[in-house]
């Protein structure tokens, strides 16, 4: 599943002592593993083979530029949302026509950069979207591709904050609206529906949201053919959930067996946009122990590592296994792993049986290379991490770590109080 492994009583990545990166690079740092990275990619491929999607990685989950370019080399296209993500896109030598543009709120900005770079496409979220890119595709005399992003209304069964394809979510359209949208689609003479996307949330550990919210599709691409209409591109996003704890998440090979029969039939070019699935296992945030704080009613493992770098634990109660980079004991305690920001759900772990570690100790926080560094900030005028990854027995920096200076690099004092 990932390239973390203990090798007697030391967690490795690939074929390098994660400690030893610990002491080098110093901590909190963030470490990836390239095989697995890759793995991911190519184990979802090889799942999808009869139908050769284009796979596009989901920059969001971690946008590291090495990681973009690493996938882009064996084949993915990108899935972006922001103007800042194409500029990433781009800079790591995605082919533009490999990308496609998602987001409620593009600003006109952003329409006319990823114009200007001739993307596939752009998957539009409301008929005044439409309007709008149609706006300015007739500014630049051109005709710019898009995907109508349909909102299907299915239950994807995960946390609310990462439910995107209920009706009661600001995503997409309902299936109504965008037949109307289809009917009108001649008056709007500078954009082209080529295309139907959907992204129904994230972590969805079962098949049976997509085979739902797949087959909706199915028939509505069907009513669409009655009336003469054929697009070219099924998009079917990303969302596929991945092992955290004990959940029984499913294979690329168990989701391609559900979805594929369906994809078949409508007989569209399918698209792919995955984020976690790919990078979420392949990334670890390694974390030093810097005080065991017992109270009356608890003990803290207080590490230096917090919320900013990791936000997942505070804002979906997210669970990531803790442990140890080096075993040297077998006892365990029930104990908070908690970081140094002044807020109380500044958490990774509560209430946690954990390998008894003291000050000193490092430990590895898993599953942290999706939606971990992307989501990272300077709260506390903390520095944004280091990021190294590993390829077998080589480490490279893909990131530094930033400085004080960094900090207030774009801050300015005004003169009258100077
Ligand atoms: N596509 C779209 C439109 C998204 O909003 C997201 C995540 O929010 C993704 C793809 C990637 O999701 P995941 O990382 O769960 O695969």
């Amino acid at each position: 599943m990932h390239e973390f492994k203990y090798i007697g009583k030391n967690l490795y990545c690939e074929k390098i002592r994660v400690e030893e990166l610990a002491k080098r690079f110093g901590t909190p740092l963030y470490v990836y593993s390239y095989q697995t990275l890759i793995g991911h990619f190519i184990k979802l491929r090889n799942a999808f083979r009869l139908i050769d999607p284009l796979i596009c990685y989901s920059v969001k989950a971690n946008s590291n530029l090495a990681i973009l370019k690493a996938l882009v080399d064996h084949g993915a296209g990108l899935d972006i949302v922001s103007g800042g993500e194409l500029f990433r896109a781009i800079a790591a030598g995605c082919p533009a026509k490999k990308i496609v543009y998602a987001s409620v709120g593009k600003t006109d900005k952003e329409i006319e950069g990823a114009i200007s770079e001739r993307i596939l496409l752009f998957n539009v979220e409301s008929l005044s979207e439409l309007e709008n890119i149609n706006r300015i595709a007739a500014r630049r005399k051109c005709v710019v591709n898009v995907a109508i992003r349909i909102n299907p209304d299915v239950e994807p069964k995960t946390h609310k904050y990462i439910t995107t394809g209920k009706i009661t979510n600001k995503f997409g359209i309902d299936f109504k609206s965008a037949l109307q949208i289809f009917r009108v689609r001649n008056a709007l003479e500078n954009v082209k529906i080529s295309g139907l996307h959907i992204h129904i949330g994230s972590q969805i550990t079962e098949s049976e949201p997509y085979v739902s919210a797949i087959t909706k599709m199915a028939v509505f691409i069907d009513k669409l053919r009655t009336k003469g209409i054929t697009p070219e591109y099924l998009n079917i996003g990303g969302g596929l959930g991945i092992v955290y704890d004990n959940e029984s998440a499913q294979t690329a090979e168990r989701f391609a067996a559900k979805v594929l029969p369906i994809l078949k039939k409508t007989k569209l070019k399918v698209i792919m946009e995955p984020g976690r699935f790919i990078v979420g296992n392949a990334g670890i945030l390694v974390t030093k122990v810097l005080y065991i704080k017992t109270t009356p009613k608890k003990k803290f493992v207080i590490v230096d590592a917090g919320m900013n770098d990791l936000i997942r634990p505070a804002l979906y109660d997210a669970y990531h296994k803790i442990v140890p980079l080096r075993i040297s004991t077998k006892a365990q305690e029930n104990v908070d792993v908690v970081g140094p920001i002044c807020e109380s759900g500044d958490f990774f772990a509560k209430e946690r049986k954990l390998t008894k570690v003291k000050e000193g100790d490092y430990l590895a926080i898993m599953s942290a290379g999706a939606y971990g560094f992307s989501m990272s900030s300077n709260y506390n005028s903390r520095l944004k991490l280091e990021e190294v990854m590993v390829v077998k027995d080589q480490e490279f920096v893909i990131r530094k770590r930033d400085s004080h200076e960094d900090l207030i690099r774009s801050e300015a004092i005004p003169p009258f109080l100077i």
